[in-house]
């Protein structure tokens, strides 16, 4: 319909009209549940289902689950059934959701603040061989993931995971999902301040807590103290950043409501300055927004970022201090420039107590059971109990002194692991794609390895900074608008003609103090056989024309 004068007036206002009618805000009465997401949610509690998975459904096996269950609550476990295997990438938007499904569960370790010991990860890499087929992923959000999880054997996981002090709770779901922090919180030489005690405080008092376990969709977390702000808290619900308060000294500047997806926002500063002690309260309050307030009748809308874009920031933190904290917060200045354009911690590096940590690249994140089990052998070898994962898919060896630093380095580089990788290795990062993902169109893991391979082979000399996000849907869950080169998953014409997989791409994103998405590229989809091409032609192009300090 063509927008007339009179169209582009009453839009607004009928939207506002509706909007009034009823987002389904908790907070304004709308109780009432407005879709069929809100009402499984309102028919039982998403943590409930733990009960009937150990009791019923690992007994009975999968057809006995409740479909209510099986593509819902199952996710505040950590557990989504994945794709069945060899339905191609133009299935996806036609099939019914049980068509797509397999019979086989993803399940989702959670790693609150990328932080594990040897032995957690040694229990991974066992649950790995012993129910997922051997695989392993490590997320951009710290966590791991197995696949061809069989439901009969999730109790078992659950011991052996919980064991060592390792869970799946709230891992998915409309839920407080993993609290991402600094992987070298507490360790590194110029760190500003160490935000583990808030991490640990708030998993404590509130994971898996009913007073958070219905939110409007899934609400994410960030704390960091590191002056490379090494937690994209730029795209995350809520974040603390590590910043020194002229007068009270170091603790963290709030940000709320950012997020990716198909409607991207960076967060916004809401100018205060919080203590350490403080940050689980002030969290929860946060939350508390987003459970009270949040809108709940739209999926797509369902996210914090919605609610900050109308309210704003001034009104953001009245609400918080008025109604969550009763108190005022106290003004703050802002992070500075992060002090590196790599985020990742990947290399050799100096701890503050004299030892060393060891940041190394698994390819796209990929990883596998066997292989942490030889991380895991690795690390305690060099005298370390303690390992991290990052939010670039990457892992870091914490506590190594000197004289074992080479020997870990050859060690790690023996299982295929490299401690100063290509740019290409470093930065590159893949969503799960159609190997397991209901949702994707296209292949990632193993064609963002292979796209790695190539572009090491044809630009050896190379050596900027460069991130290459990989995304098999819209869905940006590897983070395809904040990318150099973000590749969006679709399907394109190639030259004969004919619906191949391939990407749209977005160029010239970027996170910081200064972030910005990557533009879509006008009409320029690639086919994933002419992904390596189109790589190096941007990339020789760039390196030609680029001024003094471009990026
Ligand atoms: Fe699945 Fe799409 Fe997310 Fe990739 S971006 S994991 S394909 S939903």
């Amino acid at each position: 319909m063509a927008t007339t004068p009179e169209t582009s007036k009453a839009a607004p206002q009928r939207r506002k009209a509706h909007r009034h009618r009823g987002e389904g805000q908790w907070a304004v009465g709308h109780f009432t549940p407005l879709n069929g997401n809100e009402q499984s949610k309102k028919d039982d509690d998403g943590l409930n289902v733990r009960t009937r998975i150990e009791t019923i459904y690992a007994h009975r096996g999968f057809d006995a689950i409740d479909p209510a269950d099986l593509r819902g609550r199952m996710r505040w476990w950590g557990l989504y059934t994945q794709r069945k295997p060899g339905i191609d990438g133009g299935k996806t938007a036609v099939l019914e959701p049980e068509e797509l499904d397999d019979k086989y569960f993803m399940m989702r370790v959670r790693i609150d603040g990328g932080r594990l010991t040897v032995a957690q990860l040694r229990a991974i890499g066992e649950v790995s061989e012993s129910y997922a087929r051997g695989t392993a992923d490590i997320t951009d959000r710290q966590n791991i993931q197995l696949h061809w999880v069989r439901i009969e054997d999730v109790p078992a996981i659950w011991e052996k995971l919980e064991a060592v002090g390792l869970s799946t709770t709230e891992a998915c779901g409309d839920c407080p999902r993993v609290v991402i922090g600094s992987p070298v919180a507490g360790i590194a030489a110029d760190e500003i301040i160490d935000g583990t005690p808030a991490i640990e405080e708030i998993h404590e008092r509130f994971i898996g807590s009913k007073q958070f376990s219905n939110l409007p969709r899934k609400f994410k977390t960030a704390i960091s103290g590191s002056p490379i702000q090494d937690v994209v808290h730029e795209i995350n619900d809520v974040a603390f950043v590590g910043v020194v308060h002229p007068e009270h000294g170091p603790g963290f500047d709030l940000w709320v409501g950012g997020g990716l997806s198909t409607n991207p926002r960076f967060a916004e500063r809401l100018g205060a300055w919080v203590p350490l002690d403080e940050v689980a309260d002030v969290w929860a309050g946060v939350v508390g927004i987003f459970r009270d307030y949040g809108y709940r009748r739209l999926r797509t809308r369902a996210r914090l970022k919605f609610l900050l874009a109308d309210w704003g920031a001034e009104k953001f933190r009245q609400v918080l201090e008025d109604e969550y904290l009763k108190r005022k917060l106290t003004d703050g200045p802002a992070p500075e420039e992060p002090r590196s354009r790599w985020r990742d911690h990947v290399g050799v590096h100096p701890q503050r107590d004299g030892r060393f940590y060891v940041g190394f690249a698994p390819r796209v994140g990929r990883v596998d059971g066997p292989t942490l089990a030889k991380i895991a052998e690795l690390a305690a070898d060099h005298g370390s109990d303690r390992l991290r994962t990052t939010v670039e898919q990457k892992m870091i060896i914490l506590d190594v002194e000197q004289d074992r630093v080479d020997s870990l380095v050859s060690g790690l580089e023996s299982l295929g692991f490299q401690v100063t990788p290509s740019p290409f290795r470093r930065g590159t990062m893949a969503c799960t794609g159609i190997e397991f993902c209901k949702l994707a169109i296209v292949e990632t893991k193993a064609r963002g390895a292979a796209l790695i391979e190539e572009l090491e082979r044809r630009l050896p000399e190379f050596d900027e900074p460069i991130t290459i996000n990989v995304n098999g849907c819209p869905n940006a869950c590897a983070r395809i608008q904040t990318a150099d080169i973000g590749l969006k998953g679709q399907l394109v014409m190639n030259d004969d003609g004919e619906q191949v997989e391939g990407f749209q791409v977005h160029l010239g994103g970027t996170l910081g103090l200064d972030p910005a998405f990557g533009r879509k590229v006008r009409g320029l989809k690639v086919t994933a056989a002419e992904l390596p091409d189109y790589i190096e032609r941007v990339l020789r192009r760039f390196q030609a024309e680029r001024e003094d300090g471009e990026r």
